[in-house]
């Protein structure tokens, strides 16, 4: 093509992070400003060609598969405004494909901070966002909550602003619409004065953590955040309670960096990650060693700090919202089926939190929720146990996190989702030929219209 848009690499194969999706576009491009994105979009509509974003491919599903024009927005990078607020905080307007590690960096310069953040900082925010990616705490919602304004490129090249009070369909249908009403050039993020996390991590048995966990005086309700990863064939459960503190009310973070991210992530975690692909049958014991290898500490540091580790064992995960309620049932039918079958499961398995909110397409839509995390290791069949775990969240009206591995199609999403057919009006009036569309999207959200 001619466009001015960036480096044409013409065709060129793109595979996501953990090697579950690959894409065969025939363009994939790399635009350098508003502009150029328009001007590919009006191209791409004369040609009859679709259009997939891409931010850190660091989704599980084919979310951003293309067969036509994969556009790759790492040039859309940056602050582009900072808007101080009463009392603190400020709203910052950032171009969707700055990574959420160049934002932190940003943001601390400026000594401002995400309220919340997953539990990495590979992903563009644009990506992040329009697959609901989420943190934990149960007093805040996901990152799409943090979103007050974005600006997006419809299928016929026009940029809009949307937020609450402007076009607030279409903002609810930008900020998490998996990239099917537009393509996001900027986002406004509402963010908070940078702040210290206390972390304090304990090893408990797991049927005392799920016992802690509820109730006013609850670690949920009383931490402000929240995250529990439980091994497999055992009872031990590593809990992490991060507060709000004063710097240097603890110890710094490279204590803690050695040892967990060497038996949760890393180094020794790939060794006992390949011993079990090699002899299935040693998992359990494997994971009886890994989980005695943990222990209580605390560490202090800035909140990205803490939120956000290194992830260099790949794998496949798929995760499910399920109301708050119903925790302590899903976790002990897993526990069940997978002391039942033996299934080999190296990895731990995650527990987060958070508060209801009301973006559309939210896993937390009106609903306080609790995130059930199953990862496998990339060399092991993942299938079976996300088929039983898939069934087991099913009967708690569990919804699946958009960028993660599940099987659900439209029809079963609407019922999860009282705003589906809104969103999808939305989708049809700014995407009426379907442009943004690929195999995923048609599953999970239908044809378009
Ligand atoms: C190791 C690892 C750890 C993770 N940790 C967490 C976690 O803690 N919490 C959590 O909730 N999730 C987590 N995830 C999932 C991840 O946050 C999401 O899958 C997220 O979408 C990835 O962002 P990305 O920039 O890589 O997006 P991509 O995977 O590149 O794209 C995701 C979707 O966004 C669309 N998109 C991208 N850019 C744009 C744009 N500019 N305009 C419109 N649409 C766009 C794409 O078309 C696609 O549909 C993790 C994933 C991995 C691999």
């Amino acid at each position: 093509m001619t466009t001015t848009a960036g480096r044409a690499r013409g065709a060129a194969t793109w595979r996501n992070w953990s090697g579950t999706a690959t894409s065969h576009a025939q363009h994939h491009l790399r635009p350098r400003d508003t502009a150029d994105v328009v001007r590919v979009v009006r191209w791409a509509a004369r040609e009859g060609l679709r259009v997939r974003a891409v931010g850190g491919g660091h989704s599980f599903t084919a979310a951003a598969v293309t067969d036509g024009v994969l556009l790759d927005l790492d040039r859309l990078a940056g602050v582009e405004g900072v808007e101080p607020q009463p009392g603190g905080g400020a709203l910052v307007t950032v171009g969707a494909g700055t990574r959420l590690h160049a934002l932190n960096r940003e943001l601390a310069a400026r000594g401002l901070a995400m309220e919340n953040l997953g539990d990495i900082d590979r992903q563009s925010v644009a990506g992040a966002v329009s697959t609901g990616t989420h943190g934990t705490g149960a007093r805040l919602g996901g990152l799409a909550t943090q979103v007050v304004g974005v600006r997006v490129v419809g299928s016929d090249g026009t940029v809009r602003e949307a937020d609450a009070g402007r076009d607030p369909a279409l903002f609810q249908a930008a900020r998490l619409g998996l990239g099917t009403v537009g393509i996001l050039v900027a986002l406004t993020l509402r963010v908070v004065p940078a702040f210290t996390l206390r972390a304090r991590e304990e090893v408990h048995d797991l049927a005392d953590v799920l016992d802690r966990l509820e109730g006013p005086d609850g670690w949920v309700a009383t931490t402000d955040h929240v995250d529990l990863y439980w091994f497999p064939f055992t009872h031990r459960a590593l809990v992490k309670r991060n507060h709000r503190a004063e710097p240097g009310s603890g110890p710094s973070l490279a204590v803690r960096r050695r040892l967990e991210d060497e038996v949760l992530q890393n180094g020794a975690f790939e060794l006992t990650n390949r011993v079990a692909a090699a002899v299935p049958r040693a998992v359990p014991a494997l994971n009886a060693v890994a989980a005695r290898a943990l222990t209580d500490r605390t560490y202090c540091a800035p909140s990205a700090d803490v939120f956000v580790t290194r992830r260099r064992v790949v794998f496949r995960e798929m995760e499910y919202a399920v109301p708050r309620a119903a925790l302590r049932d899903v976790v002990g039918e897993i526990d069940a089926w997978l002391r039942r079958t033996r299934e080999p499961v190296p990895f731990p398995v995650e527990v987060r939190f958070t508060a209801a909110d009301d973006v559309w397409l939210s896993t937390a839509h009106r609903r306080e929720s609790a995130y059930v995390a199953v990862h496998q290791y990339h060399r092991m069949p993942h299938e079976r146990y996300f088929d039983a775990v898939e069934a087991i969240v099913a009967q708690v009206d569990g919804r699946p996190h958009w960028g993660k591995l599940h099987g659900l199609d439209a029809e079963r999403l609407a019922g999860l989702y009282p705003r589906f057919e809104d969103f999808r009006a939305v989708r049809a009036e700014h995407d009426p030929t379907g442009m943004f569309r690929n195999d995923y999207t048609d599953r999970v959200l239908g044809p378009v219209g």
